[in-house]
């Protein structure tokens, strides 16, 4: 009940969809953990630009020069917008996927990696060819800190390792103790990156304050278009490493030896990592999604948020056969990523209804979590696949989830449907 700002303004607010039931209702985007709707100030801000754009880097004409001084310019926007050390790199990427996929592949030899194995696939599996010690699901924030100490305290004491964390997770929603993790890792001599695709969109997230060495996130869950994504943090273990992709822009000089073969001196720089042609109108479009959350204001944007969490939690509350699944328990802090299941119904088929009959986009499923949703619902890892999962028998759990998610655009009116249809 009580006022909160205004949501703020994003594509598709006027998209009507047709009904089952007949007639049209406007389309209620309740899906942004898994992409957010562009911010009209960011669709704004591309299209302005848009004329304009020459190739980045190599062009010597104005616009290419012009692009170039934009694709730059947002490097330092992100910078700023992530509260970066002096020293820290802003690597423009595909997505978060992506992001950490490119870290996996600097990973010093030796590295040994501790990773929840409740994490997001992106997060869970990029390490796969190095020494990763999965942790098992904690059940309080306190005993995520203390099973990453002990595992840390057994491994070899002089290698390098790296712990990677989400902030928040895309299936409860939680927050995850973030600085108090990353104190933990350096305490032992590790690294820890920050898996920010559900936290950047909703909170600050200052690598200073968190001390984590490095974060990576998505635009098209920041509320820019799809295609480009962030890593950021340290460049020792970057600078070292192979380029994470061999081309031109990577390349500093490359010379054939006397026996024919190439000999290749690589950039140092984000450029090492970003060969080929650069996103940049997907930079540019996250530099200003990243300057419009700093203006609107992530305490404005937070206590909205915070009311529609309350808003749908009472809702569904007032449920009993809504079950809405936690790691951490009811009071945890947490971002508006709500999955639950509803005793009787399918998930999948409980969404579509949600689809057909209300105009409301969620999404249904294991959210590329297999592990940490199984663990949520106690079915069996053998059962089923994300997709089209059967009706679970009278008395047995549900087999997958449904998910709604919200944030900075979201009015009011969407949550309030979403209550009324699940009740
Ligand atoms: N990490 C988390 C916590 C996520 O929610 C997602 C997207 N669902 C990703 C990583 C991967 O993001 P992307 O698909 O943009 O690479």
């Amino acid at each position: 009940g009580r006022s909160v700002c205004a949501p703020l303004p994003v594509l598709g607010r006027d998209v009507t969809v047709p009904l089952v039931t007949g007639g049209e209702v406007t389309y209620a985007a309740l899906d942004y953990a898994a992409s957010a709707p562009a911010l009209q100030r960011v669709w704004d801000d591309v299209a302005a630009y848009a004329p304009y754009y020459g190739s980045v880097h190599r062009g010597a004409g104005y616009l290419s020069q012009l692009s170039t001084e934009l694709f730059e310019s947002s490097r330092r926007t992100v910078a700023e917008f992530l509260d970066c050390r002096p020293d820290d790199e802003v690597i423009f990427t595909r997505s978060t996927t992506d992001s950490l996929n490119l870290l996996a592949r600097a990973l010093p030899a030796g590295c040994q990696v501790f990773v929840f194995a409740t994490e997001h696939h992106a997060s869970l599996l990029p390490w796969r060819d190095a020494r990763v010690t999965y942790l098992d699901a904690p059940r309080s924030p306190g005993q995520a800190v203390d099973a990453l100490e002990r595992a840390l305290a057994l491994r070899e004491p002089h290698g390098p390792a790296l712990v990677c964390v989400t902030g928040a997770s895309n299936v409860t929603g939680e927050l995850w103790p973030v600085t108090e993790l990353a104190a933990a890792a350096h305490a032992h001599g590790a690294r820890i990156v920050l898996d920010a695709a559900q936290l950047a969109p909703h909170h600050p997230v200052s690598v200073r304050d968190l001390d984590v060495d490095w974060v990576a996130f998505s635009g098209h869950k920041l509320y820019a278009p799809f295609g480009a994504g962030v890593l950021a943090g340290r460049t020792d273990w970057l600078h070292e490493a192979e380029p994470y992709l061999a081309g031109g822009g990577a390349s500093r000089r490359v010379t054939r030896r006397d026996d024919g073969s190439l000999d290749v001196e690589w950039h140092c720089g984000a450029a090492r990592h970003e060969a080929g042609s650069p996103n940049v109108i997907g930079a540019y479009a996250i530099a200003s999604a990243c300057k419009a959350l700093t203006e609107a204001g992530f305490d404005a944007l937070v206590e909205r948020e915070q009311h529609l969490i309350r808003r749908v939690r009472a809702g569904l509350a007032e449920v009993p056969e809504v079950k809405v699944l936690s790691l951490f328990g009811d009071d945890a802090p947490r971002v508006g990523v709500i999955s639950f299941v509803v005793e009787g119904f399918n998930s999948s088929r409980f969404a579509a209804a949600l689809s057909a009959e209300w105009g409301i986009g969620v999404r249904d499923g294991l959210f590329c979590a297999h592990p940490l949703v199984r663990t949520l619902l106690g079915t069996d890892p053998e059962t089923q696949g994300e997709c089209g999962a059967p009706e679970a028998a009278p008395g047995e759990a549900s087999l997958n989830a449904v998910r709604v998610s919200f944030g900075a655009g979201t009015p009011d009116e969407h949550v309030e449907r979403f209550v009324t249809a699940v009740r």
